[in-house]
This record gives structure tokens, C-alpha cells and sequence, in this order.
């Protein structure tokens, strides 16, 4: 039987978020002392010696990313929470953010101690309006008790934009420019926001500090699995019994996810197929639910672990309905900044449709492949190098489903 453990929803339930005292009384604040106790180099080398990995879904070794920034000579450099949670059937980071919002702010401090920085941002999702005045509220908190010392954190608010999660466009953004991705490199941990070395990282990532602070990263590097270790939050998603989030160590496998904490398939239909990693993800049939979903057992199985999203379909669910609705979504959200994005998603879309209406051809299934490569390869960002993803994976794994609409 798979455990939840929980590391990042530590106080989930037993603190009110609201008050600080509350954390302070759950042990809160103290890794933030016990981080500015050590040297900067000290700290960089606990996170990276814990084995953290970025949970937003790159799974970049958060500690190698603050190196970059801490090892530049620069006056100014900061450190941004990428809280642009806008990965359909995500809901993660919400669930964080409500809760235990100074645990974020908490990760966020230490990171500044250790690479030198005076200034964050939280760039906060357009649709999670409620959680602006939460956030504005903690960081009020945190600086009337003067826990954060002379960090100063700013709440920005995003206005929609999915490509905004891409932390060059976020940056972009927060610069008060249009939300178009950079080209990379330079990478931001080298030169970011206002050109100058910046750590964005994802909330969850942070959210995870303070433990590795506090029990050490050889308790971290412990759990889960070892090249991926911790635990992930995850949001489940489509036809399960139980829609809810769960925290579980990252050796579990999906199989575990769904039909343990999931409970089953609705209606107790038979299980058809499941997108790892929210509408960027890959689908995975039955045979591979056995995969742990750590990044890279995940990457093997040619799907991804990505923000962790779990969005399950019954049996009875059209595979290429589903699809050709998730390449409405990527064109509609295409900056329209690089053409192989901007043309690629519009061609996705109406190939699909054409087969979807039964007029495609084997042709038309084969050119979704071709185009499907072109684009991971030639996309400026993860928006478009990702699309064709969920069309990829369907393809290769329920190609009978994409046959049976051809005529
Ligand atoms: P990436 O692998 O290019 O970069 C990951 C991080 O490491 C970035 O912060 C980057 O700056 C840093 N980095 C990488 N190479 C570096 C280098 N040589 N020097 C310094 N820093 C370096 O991935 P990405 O493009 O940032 O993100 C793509 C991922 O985002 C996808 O895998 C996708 O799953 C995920 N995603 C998440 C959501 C969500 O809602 N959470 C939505 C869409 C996509």
C-alpha cells in the first residue's frame, strides 16, 4: 500500500494560514536562521546535496540553478515564485498558496540569503485573484515581525496569459512588457529579470526548502525515488472516484495514484488512458501503469511528470475528442512570437478535426507526427515544443483509435 507524506502540505490542516504566529509556533521561520547561521555556499550546497529537482516541470536541480546566480559578482540579482499556475487540471500550487503561504515565502528567503538577493516577485496567476491579497497579506505579515530581514518580496498578478508560466515570458511580464518568451541562453539564473541574474523557481519547488533546511538533505535525498527524490503534489483529475490532491513520495506509481487514492474508475468502468503532467503531458495506456512517477521513469515511458497533473479517462472517453479540444487550447494560447508555434498548433488543430470528422487520411496521421517533431525541436519555448505532446503519445499508443476514424 502507497503512503501519502507530507513534506510541502506539512501544515496542511493544523495551522491557520492566515496568522504567522501560527507558523512561527509550528517551527516556522527557524530553517530561514538556521540557513543564514551557515555560508551561502553552505546553504547551495545542502539544497543541491538534498537532490531537489525544479517541481514545475523541468526538473532542473534547483540547487545547480541557485549556483549559477550565487557565483556572479553582481550587485543586484533576485528571486522570483512562478505562481502562474496555469497548466489545465493544476491546482497545486493553490492548495500550497492557501495553506501555508509563508512556507513559500520562507523557501523564497533562503534562496536570497544564499545567491545574494534583496528583491523578490511573486508572479501570482491572473485567475487566482483571491490569492493576491493572501499573498500581499503574509508578505505584510512577515515584514511587520521582520523575519525576512532585508529581503522585500512584491506580489504581481498575471492576467491570463498560459505562455506567462514560461519564465522567460513571466519575466517579460513582470518587466511590464508583452508576455513573449526570450530566446535562451543567456538563461535567467545568468542574466533574467532587468538583464540581471534571477532564480525563478516554481512554488512547490520552494515549498520544499525549509524541511531540507531544517531535517538536512540526506533525509530528502531518502525519500522517493533516488534521482528524483521528495515527494510531488499531485492533482487527479477526469473519470476517478476520488477527484482530489494528494502528496505522495516520488516512487509511487500511477497505477498506486489512480486506482489507490483515486479509488477506481467512475461507474466502475474499465480504465482507457491517462495524461501525466496536465495538457502538455503524454498519455499513457494500461501497460505502462506500473511507471513511478519520478521525472525521469516518466521521461522513459515517454511521457512527463510535468506539474502533475493526473486527468484519467474511462473507457467509453473518445480519444481524438480529447485531443483535438487540448489543440483548440494551444493555439488559442500560442503567443504567436516563433512560426513553427504559432503555424504548427493552428495546423495540429485542424488535422485533427479533419480526422475527428472522419475525413483524414493515414497521410494526415503521419504529417501530425512529422510536424509534431519539427515543433519539439523548433519551438522557442515549452509551449510549443510541448503541444504536440498529448498528439504524439495518442498516436503511438491508441492508433487504433486514430485508424477507426479513418476512412
Ligand atoms: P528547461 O529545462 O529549459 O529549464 C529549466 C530551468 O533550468 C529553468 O529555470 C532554466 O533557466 C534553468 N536552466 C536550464 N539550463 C540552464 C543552464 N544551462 N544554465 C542556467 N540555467 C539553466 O525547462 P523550461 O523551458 O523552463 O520549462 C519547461 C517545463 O515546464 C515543461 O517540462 C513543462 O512540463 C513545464 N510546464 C509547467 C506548467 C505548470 O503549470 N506548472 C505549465 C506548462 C509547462
Amino acid at each position: 500500500m502507497a503512503e501519502e507524506l507530507r513534506v510541502v502540505l506539512r501544515n496542511l490542516g493544523k495551522i491557520n494560514p492566515t496568522k504567522i504566529d501560527d507558523y512561527l509556533d509550528a517551527g516556522g521561520y527557524q530553517a530561514l536562521e538556521k540557513a543564514r547561521g551557515m555560508s551561502k555556499a553552505e546553504v547551495i550546497e545542502e539544497v543541491k546535496k538534498s537532490g531537489l529537482r525544479g517541481r514545475g516541470g523541468a526538473g532542473f536541480n534547483t540547487g545547480q540553478k541557485w549556483f549559477f546566480a550565487h557565483s556572479l559578482q553582481v550587485e543586484e540579482k533576485y528571486v522570483v515564485c512562478n505562481a502562474d499556475e496555469g497548466e489545465p487540471g493544476t491546482y497545486k500550487d493553490r492548495i500550497i498558496m492557501e495553506n501555508d503561504p509563508h512556507s513559500l515565502l520562507e523557501g523564497m528567503a533562503i534562496c536570497a540569503y544564499a545567491i545574494g538577493s534583496r528583491k523578490g516577485f511573486i508572479y501570482c496567476r491572473g485567475e487566482y485573484p483571491h490569492l493576491v491579497q493572501t499573498l500581499k497579506n503574509t508578505v505584510a505579515q512577515a515584514k511587520e515581525k521582520g523575519v525576512l530581514g532585508d529581503f522585500d518580496i512584491e506580489v504581481r498578478m498575471g492576467a491570463g496569459a498560459y505562455v506567462c508560466g514560461e519564465e522567460t515570458a513571466l519575466i517579460e511580464s513582470l518587466e511590464g512588457n508583452r508576455g513573449e518568451p526570450r530566446y535562451r541562453p543567456p538563461y535567467p539564473p545568468v542574466s533574467g529579470l532587468w538583464k540581471k541574474p534571477t532564480i525563478v523557481n516554481n512554488v512547490e519547488t520552494f515549498a520544499n526548502i525549509a524541511p531540507i533546511m531544517e531535517k538536512g538533505s540526506a533525509w530528502f535525498a531518502g525519500i522517493g525515488a533516488a534521482n528524483f527524490p521528495g515527494t510531488k503534489v499531485l492533482t487527479l483529475t477526469g473519470d476517478v472516484k476520488n477527484t482530489t490532491f494528494i502528496e505522495v513520495p516520488t516512487d509511487t506509481t500511477v497505477r498506486e495514484v489512480i486506482f489507490q487514492f483515486g479509488q477506481g474508475i467512475t461507474g466502475d468502468k474499465k480504465f482507457k488512458a491517462v495524461q501525466i503532467g496536465g495538457t502538455s503531458g503524454g498519455f499513457l495506456p494500461e501497460t505502462l501503469l506500473d511507471t513511478p512517477i519520478d521525472f525521469d521513469s516518466m521521461r522513459k515511458a515517454g511521457a512527463t511528470l510535468g506539474s502533475g497533473a493526473v486527468f484519467v479517462l474511462a473507457e467509453d472517453r473518445d480519444i481524438l475528442d480529447v485531443v483535438t479540444r487540448i489543440a483548440k487550447f494551444f493555439e488559442h494560447e500560442s503567443c504567436g512570437k516563433c512560426a513553427p508555434c504559432r503555424e504548427g498548433t493552428m495546423r495540429i488543430r485542424a488535422l485533427l478535426e479533419k480526422i475527428n470528422s472522419m475525413q483524414g487520411s493515414k497521410e494526415d496521421v503521419a504529417l501530425l507526427e512529422k510536424l509534431g517533431r519539427v515543433m519539439a525541436g523548433a519551438c522557442l519555448c515549452g509551449l510549443g515544443q510541448a503541444a504536440p505532446t498529448p498528439v504524439i503519445t495518442t498516436i503511438h499508443h491508441f492508433g487504433i483509435d486514430y485508424d477507426a476514424k479513418i476512412q
